[in-house]
């Protein structure tokens, strides 16, 4: 009588054990994507300001993210959330990876990244918002 108690009691603890285990895999689940959320829209906010570059210079992409005016771009200086704290406040931005783009290249040439994700998230030449695996 005593075993089957003590069967009963490690039955519960191992339902409880996986219960616990899938739970912290869903809310980190949910944490990611959220993450990754933030970071879409500050890439996003980016291409915006990149494409506001463009039209004051005659079509012309910046050599770098730091020619661009970040004052009023508040979802794109956050830059990417998994970079906070790696750079000053206001300059999040600096986290995402920028590749000026050649005159003739495609317009499914990646410019802008964010690698610190499951998924590769980047804007294309094109204006394409992509998440890779
Ligand atoms: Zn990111």
């Amino acid at each position: 009588m005593q075993r089957s108690r003590c069967d009963l009691l490690l039955c519960y603890g191992v339902i409880a054990t996986t219960l616990v285990a899938a739970g912290y895999a869903f809310v980190r689940d949910v944490c990611e994507r959220a993450k990754e959320a933030e970071c879409s829209s500050g890439l996003l906010g980016s291409r915006f300001l990149i494409e506001a570059y463009r039209q004051e210079h005659n079509g012309r992409y910046p050599m770098r993210l730091d020619e661009l005016d970040w004052r009023f771009a508040h979802d794109a200086r956050g830059g990417c959330p998994k970079a906070k704290g790696q750079f000053p406040e206001g300059e999040g931005w600096r986290s995402y990876l920028y590749i000026p783009p050649r005159d003739d290249a495609p317009d499914d040439t990646p410019i802008l990244l964010c690698w610190r994700h499951s998924r590769l998230m980047l804007i294309t030449k094109g204006g394409e918002f992509k998440k890779m695996r």
